[in-house]
C-alpha cells in the first residue's frame, strides 16, 4: 500500500514515511492509494472475532509487509487492553463507549496506535523521534499517555499557562518519563506559533527529528476505523441488527472520516450523522455544497469548537469532491447548547444514563435525523468522552456530582511536573537544546 498527498504534488510514500512525517511536504494530508476491501467471507469470519482480531485484520491491510504480522499482533494487543462497550439504551439505540482508555476519551484509540507505530518505525533506524504538540487540552493528554514509555520516542507538549482546566493540566503534566510538559506563558495561539516555527527551523532539524501527532496523521486515523468495524459486526452477531446509522460528534472530522473508511472497506454500515455544535461549516456544506469556514465559536462541547476542520480535505478526497455523493452517505446536523443541555437532562431522566456534552450533541443529532427521515435503522451514538471529564457542565445541568473513575482520580493525585517557559521562540529552542540526546 502506498500513500499520496491530497494536494497531489508530493511523491507517494510508504506507511512508515507517512507516519513519521505526518503532513505531506506539499501541505496535503496523506491518503491510501486505494481503500482495501473486505470480502463477504472475510467479514463473516470476523463476525466471530473480538475487537483485537478486527483491529488486526484492518491494520494489516493498511500496513502490508512493513511490519511482521506477529509484531503487529503484539502492537494491537498492547494498544487496546481496555473494553469498547456497546451499551443498549433502547430496542434500537446504542451508545458505543469510547472512553475506557487512560485519558477517558476516544482520542486514546488513535494516539496509542500512532505512538506504537512511530516507536516501531523509529527503532528500525535506531532513531529518536521527538513529538512536538501544542495543545489546549484533550489531544495533548491522549498523546502524553499514548507515547508514555514508548522506546525511541519522546514528547514535548506545549500548553498555555492558566488556560486549561485543573483536570486537563493534571492529565498533561503527570505522564512523566519520556513526556515533557511545557507550560507556556502565553495563550494557545502562542503555543501553536512556537510549534510551527520549530517545524520549519533548519538548525533544529539538524539536531532533532521532529514530528507532530495531531489528527492529520494517517496513523491516527486508521485505528479509529476499528471501533466502527467492530460495532457494525458485533451489532449483527449479538443482536441480529444490521446496517446501523452512526452518529458522530465532530470537530476536526477525523473521527467521521475514519467511519467513512470503515464503510468503504465493506463493513455493514448504513448511514452517518455528522453531529456538530454551532461550528457548522461542514453541516452547511452538506446542505448547499458551499464550503465557507467561519471563525470558531465557543460552546459547551469545547473539543468540537473548530471553525475550519483539518480533516475535511481528506473527507472530500474520499468522495472525489462530489458533494452530492457525500450527502447521500452523511447527514449533517448542528445542535445548539440549549438542545445539548436538554438532551443530557432527558436521557438521564429516561435511562439513568449520563451523557457528556459531546455525546449529547451526537444523541440529539440522531434523534433529529430520525424524525426528519423516518429512518427505523438501528442507531449507534459514539460516546467520545466520559462525563467525568466535563464535571462542571454535568453538575450545572443535572445538579449532581459525577463519580470520577479510578484512573482519573489517580491522575488527580499525582504531582504536576512541568517547565515554565516564556512565549518567545528562543525559550523553546533553549529547552529543546538541553534535552538529552
Ligand atoms: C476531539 C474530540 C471530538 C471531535 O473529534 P474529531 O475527530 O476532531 O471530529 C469530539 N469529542 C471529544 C470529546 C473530543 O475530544
Amino acid at each position: 500500500m502506498i500513500y499520496f498527498s491530497t494536494n497531489k504534488s508530493s511523491v507517494p510514500v510508504s506507511i512508515k514515511k507517512a507516519t513519521l512525517e505526518g503532513l505531506a511536504p506539499d501541505g496535503g494530508l496523506y491518503v491510501p492509494s486505494e481503500i482495501p476491501r473486505f470480502s463477504a467471507p472475510e467479514l463473516q469470519l470476523l463476525e466471530e472475532g473480538n475487537f483485537s482480531d478486527i483491529a488486526f485484520a484492518i491494520a494489516k491491510k493498511f500496513i502490508g509487509d512493513e511490519m511482521p504480522p506477529d509484531r503487529l499482533g503484539d502492537l494491537i494487543e498492547s494498544c487496546y487492553p481496555f473494553d469498547t462497550p456497546l451499551v443498549r439504551l433502547s430496542e434500537n439505540t446504542f451508545v458505543e463507549e469510547l472512553f475506557s482508555g487512560p485519558t477517558l476519551a476516544f482520542k486514546d484509540y488513535g494516539a496509542r496506535f500512532l505512538a506504537r507505530l512511530t516507536g516501531y518505525f523509529a527503532s528500525e533506524d535506531n532513531r529518536l523521534i521527538t513529538v512536538l504538540v501544542a495543545t489546549s487540552g484533550d489531544t495533548g493528554s491522549a498523546v502524553a499517555y499514548g507515547f508514555q514509555g514508548i522506546p525511541n520516542t519522546r514528547v514535548v507538549l506545549l500548553y498555555p499557562s492558566g488556560k486549561v482546566s485543573y483536570l486537563q493540566e493534571q492529565q498533561l503534566t503527570t505522564a512523566g518519563g519520556n513526556v515533557h510538559a511545557l507550560e507556556v506563558q502565553g495563550d494557545f495561539d502562542d503555543c501553536q506559533r512556537l510549534v510551527k516555527q520549530a517545524f520549519v527551523d533548519p538548525d533544529l532539524k539538524k539536531k532533532l527529528t521532529l514530528t507532530s501527532a495531531n489528527s492529520i496523521n494517517i496513523s491516527r486515523l486508521i485505528p479509529q476505523s476499528f471501533y466502527y468495524a467492530w460495532a457494525s459486526l458485533h451489532l449483527k452477531s449479538a443482536y441480529g441488527l444490521e446496517n446501523p446509522v452512526f452518529s458522530v460528534p465532530s470537530g476536526n472530522y477525523g473521527n467521521l472520516t475514519a467511519g467513512i473508511l470503515a464503510r468503504m472497506m465493506g463493513f455493514p454500515i448504513g448511514h452517518f450523522v455528522a453531529a456538530s455544535n454551532a461550528n457548522d461549516s461542514v453541516t452547511r456544506y452538506l446542505k448547499d455544497g458551499r464550503y465557507e469556514p467561519k471563525p470558531t465559536v465557543t460552546t459547551l462541547s469545547t473539543a468540537m469548537d473548530v471553525g475550519n476542520p483539518s480533516n475535511f480535505a481528506r473527507l472530500r478526497h474520499l468522495y472525489n469532491n462530489d458533494c452530492h455523493a457525500m450527502a447521500d452517505d452523511i447527514t449533517g446536523i448542528s445542535v445548539s447548547d440549549e438542545a445539548t443541555r436538554e438532551t443530557i437532562r432527558n436521557i438521564f431522566s429516561q435511562y439513568d444514563y449520563v451523557l457528556d456534552p459531546h455525546t449529547a450533541v451526537g444523541f440529539r443529532a440522531l434523534e433529529t435525523y430520525r424524525t426528519a427521515s423516518g429512518s427505523l435503522a438501528p442507531g449507534i451514538v459514539l460516546s467520545t468522552a466520559h462525563p467525568a471529564k466535563f464535571l462542571e457542565v454535568i453538575e450545572e445541568v443535572l445538579g449532581m456530582r459525577v463519580n470520577i473513575p479510578e484512573r482519573l482520580a489517580d491522575v488527580l493525585e499525582k504531582e504536576k511536573q512541568s517547565t515554565l517557559i516564556g512565549a518567545g521562540y528562543d525559550d523553546l529552542v533553549d529547552f529543546l537544546k538541553h534535552l538529552d540526546q
